[in-house]
């Protein structure tokens, strides 16, 4: 398809875009995550997410153990440093995860360190009227996510998360209601899995609230940590 840049624009920010002929607004901007060890970009296609995937966690919530989905946008992947808190909430949650990157034929290519940032008031206030999540989960920048290693996912090992240098989240991977492999045959009975996907495969206990100026450190055995600041 033909397409011109945009010349003549003061904006730094638009030149980068091109419009096309048949399109009236540019083309997002999608996100995509850095690979360790590789210069090349690892594009996002879609962010799956699954909730009560550890029974210490969903016990913390009050809920049955039962696994459920749910999504973000692409746009929630943030992978900066300085994640601004959001708006519309003064009880922003951590949740550390881990992040599954797939591949053709939705096959996992690789692993990362997530955190599912939560907004718990408004996630509280949509649970009430039996309402979706979108408010609470699906928020610009929701979405941290560390530096991809490519190969098998680890079926054990520490997962945790510090705020502060503070101990807040621990568990292990093993702890999983549905392992990894079956977080996706689960998800492949209602969607069709494509490269570019991510999944975010639940949360140990100890979620809690961050503030602004909060350091967050993500880790989980054998993967590059994820760290960021809340500003
Ligand atoms: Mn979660």
């Amino acid at each position: 398809m033909q397409q011109h840049a945009i010349s003549g624009s003061t904006s730094p920010r638009l030149s980068r875009y091109f419009i096309t002929m048949t399109d009236i607004i540019p083309t997002a901007d999608l996100p995509s995550l850095p690979i360790e060890g590789d210069e090349r970009r690892f594009p996002v296609r879609r962010v799956f997410c699954i909730g009560r995937n550890y029974a210490d966690h969903a016990k913390e919530m009050g809920a049955a153990a039962e696994a459920i989905f749910f999504m973000k946008p692409t746009d929630a992947v943030f992978t900066g440093s300085r994640l601004p808190y959001p708006q519309a909430t003064s009880d922003l949650h951590h949740e550390v995860e881990l992040v599954l990157a797939l591949g053709d034929g939705g096959a996992i290519m690789g692993c990362a360190v997530g955190v599912d940032l939560t907004r718990r008031d408004l996630q509280g206030a949509m649970k009430a009227k039996s309402g979706p999540w979108e408010i609470g989960k699906a928020f610009e920048n929701s979405a941290p996510v560390g530096l991809l290693r490519f190969g098998p996912v680890p079926e054990r090992g520490k997962i945790s998360l510090k705020v502060n240098g503070v101990r807040r989240q621990s568990g292990d991977l093993s702890e999983m209601i549905l392992a990894p492999r079956r977080v996706l045959s689960e998800l492949a009975r209602y969607f069709t899995l494509k490269p570019g996907d991510l999944v975010f495969t639940g949360t140990p206990a100890g979620v809690g609230p961050l503030q602004r100026d909060d350091r967050v450190k993500a880790e989980i055995d054998g993967l590059p940590p994820l760290e960021f600041t809340i500003t």
